[in-house]
């Protein structure tokens, strides 16, 4: 399974709110927050069929998205803005506090 597929927009949240993340927009304080996902598509574990994942882009994107190269994103649906969240600290945030649940 790809580490990718662990984290689901519900950790993701769970995530931003264990930090102290600021879940509002940073550019116009709107708490209409969109966060891109992808579906699972190749899983052999019948637990993650259909199960959506915080969409991993490349740092940069020359190279492979491996969690050393991939970023979240969070999109402002009132203006647009954009913020990034490094995939290795979310994943180690989540590999850390998973066994808590
Ligand atoms: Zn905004």
């Amino acid at each position: 399974m790809s580490v990718f597929h662990l984290i689901t927009p519900e950790i993701f949240n769970d995530f931003l709110t264990g930090v102290g993340a600021r879940i509002n927009c940073i550019a116009c304080n709107s708490d209409t927050i969109y966060i891109p996902t992808v579906k699972a598509d190749t899983e052999t574990n019948n637990n993650e069929v259909n199960k959506y994942f915080v969409w991993p882009s490349a740092i940069n994107a020359k190279y492979d998205v491996e969690p050393d190269n991939a970023q979240y994103m969070m999109v402002c649906k009132n203006c647009g803005y954009v913020s990034h969240y490094h995939a290795v600290i979310v994943i180690d945030w989540y590999s850390k506090n998973r066994s808590a649940e």
